[in-house]
């Protein structure tokens, strides 16, 4: 069986906390409020990844009610959900992603991304791709109040 999920977030940008994006510590003067540590491009993956399982969404599984997941390392959210595919009987077959920041540029990240990615998916780099977007000046991203993330994520499993 094939399946594909597709998961969106976003956060709004504000002083005094970290950017962590793909699990990478991104170097600038804001950060992306939210409960967990708000890492988008983790977000954007879980949502794919239960997406493709019909298995509800990031909220239903993490709601902000729960304190264990306060100012949670969202790759530990990740491994959470992973197991969730796993015990479906689903692998990973690739990921594609796209985050969208106006600044810093983040390129230099990129590979570390796709490294953290394809060891939480268990997949090799090559089955990750993530790009990087600017919002042209248009809009919450392009205004630079916000950061966010999309990501289709592909499963398959050895039932028919
Ligand atoms: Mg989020």
């Amino acid at each position: 069986m094939f399946r594909i999920g597709i998961g969106q977030d976003t956060h709004r940008l504000v002083a005094g906390r970290p950017l962590i994006l793909g699990g990478v510590s991104i170097a600038f003067d804001l950060g992306a409020e939210g409960h967990s540590d708000s890492d988008a491009l983790a977000h954007a993956l879980i949502d794919a990844l239960l997406g493709a399982m019909s298995d509800g969404d990031i909220g239903s599984h993490f709601p902000d009610s729960n304190p264990r997941w306060k100012d949670a390392d969202s790759f530990d959210m990740l491994a959470h959900i992973m197991k969730r595919v796993e015990a479906r009987g689903f692998h990973v077959v690739n990921t594609d992603a796209t985050v969208m920041l106006e600044r810093p540029k983040l390129r230099e990240y990129i590979g570390s991304m796709r490294v953290n990615v394809a060891r939480a998916l268990s997949v090799d780099v090559d089955s990750v791709s993530v790009k990087a977007k600017t919002g042209e000046g248009l809009d919450a991203v392009g205004r630079g109040e916000a950061v966010s993330a999309i990501a289709v994520v592909s499963l398959m499993s050895k039932e028919s």
